[in-house]
């Protein structure tokens, strides 16, 4: 009988190493597929260089559409007055008043009514998203009716922050190309968005352009923008050397300040002379220089947007939670380390972003945070902490590939506008020979203001791909609220009543 219990026991043992090689053998190939040496970041870097040319050149010639958003004169921080934006692009939507004291008061104070937008709505009819948001300005319009002193303000110029695709016409006003981020409203694709506001504001009673407002106020509509060029705006409006804005949050994307004869797809059409903020929609991004794995291709088959926003899936917040999930569900496949299968683990979305970003972080000897998450989100009970700790691996192994991928994503910026030390793609100059000014870029979202490890891995990136002597011109400065109070600023630069304080800056692009 001894014998028979101690062959169990070796049985089980034998049993135990050969699903725990399997798990590493899962694990391993991740790694692998994840690495990002410098080597391939620089390729990467390249590749988005080259991209960028080519989007500029031609009308389709890349993935990256590098929109033109008209927006020519970034704010200088003399803006003076009150001004609103508007902002649709994520998880809430929001009404914004920003008051502006002119040169050296900066920002003097701000309102902001939120509300979530209801996922029904994501994906409902655009009457039914719209009404939502023009309630939502009524009520605020109404509210602030009862301030005595803003209701003295004849005329209210707002920003209107659209964080998707959009094919601008003017500085007013845009074409949707695609939803990205879960939203889905088939009917508004390929037409006017301002049109649905414009509409919807009139049934509740608020033409923004020329009716006479509750407590006899204009209501002026000023400018439509993606939140990285509100971004740009308030970077700017605090820095004049911020050159460029990122956003790493639920979906990703840049914009840059472009020479307009750079434009090559335009010339001729753009009357002016300095330069214009372009829009990459970065998150549409391509290359076979990214390392991607079965998970990836998984998730977007999977997805409601296949084929699109490839590099938006690898690097934001949208989607890294659920690379997570899908490499948990496959180790659980291999093995039952994770205890009886799990229906939870099958639900695509349900392990957020945030709640990686936690598990990430934990630093609880135990794990506690980790056990929790896994009991309450996934259902998976009583793990032993090696197999926690092994969760947390897979945290940190998508986060760094995500965060070095953006990195490489910034540095290809700054090639293509000769920051990057190399004076540029097309300039054959060589590193000893360029004098590298102070570079700022705006950046902003989730992913990046609220995971250290995240901030930090992309940090680190960026210093071992330029080199530490060039990256220490190179800042990344966090703004708030950029697709919000940016937006207001643009408003603010692009009101008439500011074109005095400004127009000894008319050249700040
Ligand atoms: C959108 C961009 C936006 C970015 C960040 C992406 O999904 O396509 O327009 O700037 O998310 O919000």
């Amino acid at each position: 009988a001894a014998c028979l219990v101690a062959g169990v026991v070796v049985g089980k043992r034998v049993k135990s190493r050969r699903k725990w090689k399997r798990v590493m053998g899962v694990l391993r190939e991740l790694e692998e597929g994840c690495e990002t040496t410098v080597g391939r970041l620089k390729q990467v870097v390249d590749a988005m260089a080259v991209e960028m040319h080519a989007g500029l050149a031609s009308e389709g010639g890349s993935k990256l559409k590098m929109l033109l958003t008209f927006v020519d004169n970034l704010p200088s921080g003399s803006e003076k007055g009150t001004y609103y934006a508007l902002d649709l692009g994520g998880t809430n939507f929001r009404v914004l008043r920003v008051l502006l004291g002119g040169q050296g008061s900066s920002i003097l104070a701000k309102d902001v009514e939120r509300q979530p937008i209801p996922p029904h709505l994501m994906c409902g009819t655009s009457e039914d998203l719209f009404d939502f948001m023009a309630s939502s300005v009524k009520e605020f319009v109404e509210k602030e009716g009862n301030d005595s002193e803003s209701s003295v303000v004849k005329k209210k110029e707002l920003g209107f922050t659209f964080s998707f695709p959009v094919r601008q016409t003017s500085v007013l006003s845009g074409i949707l190309i695609k939803w990205t981020k879960g939203f889905a409203i088939e009917e508004m694709v390929e037409k006017e968005v301002a049109q649905y506001l414009q509409e919807a504001l009139i049934r509740k009673g608020l033409d923004m352009r020329v009716a006479v407002l509750a407590y006899f106020s204009l209501l002026i509509y000023s400018e439509q923008v993606n939140d990285t060029v509100g971004t740009l705006a308030l970077g700017h409006y605090h820095d004049e050397d911020t050159v460029a804005a990122v956003i790493i949050g639920t979906g990703s994307n840049a914009c840059y300040v472009e020479r307009t004869d750079a434009i090559i797809k335009c010339q001729g059409l753009l009357t002016t002379s300095g330069g214009m903020v372009v829009n990459m929609e970065w998150g549409n991004f391509w290359s076979s220089h990214l390392p991607r794995t079965s998970y990836d291709i998984d998730l977007d088959a999977d997805s409601p947007n296949p084929y699109d926003m490839g590099f938006e899936k690898m690097i934001s917040g949208m989607y890294l939670g659920d690379i997570v999930r899908r490499v948990i569900l496959k180790m659980s496949q291999e093995s039952d380390i994770f205890g009886p299968d799990s229906s939870r683990l099958s639900v695509p979305f349900i392990l957020r972003t945030p709640l990686m970003a936690a598990m990430h972080e934990d630093d609880s000897p135990e794990l506690t945070v980790v056990a929790g998450i896994l009991r309450e989100v996934l259902e998976i009970s009583d793990v032993p902490l090696k197999v926690r700790k092994l969760v947390v691996k897979i945290c940190d192994v998508v986060t760094r590939r995500a965060a070095r991928l953006a990195a490489a994503g910034i540095v290809g910026i700054l090639k293509k506008i000769g920051r990057d030390g190399s004076g540029g793609i097309t300039s054959g100059r060589t590193r000893s020979d360029v004098k590298m000014r102070r570079t700022v870029v705006a950046i902003e979202g989730g992913l990046y203001t609220n995971y250290t490890m995240f901030r930090e891995y992309l940090h680190e990136a960026l210093t071992e791909i330029l080199g530490e002597e060039i990256a220490q011109h190179v800042i990344l400065k966090e703004t708030e609220d950029g697709s919000g109070i940016g937006a207001a600023i643009l408003a603010a630069s692009y009101s008439s009543s500011n074109s005095v304080d400004t127009d000894t800056d008319t050249d700040t692009v």
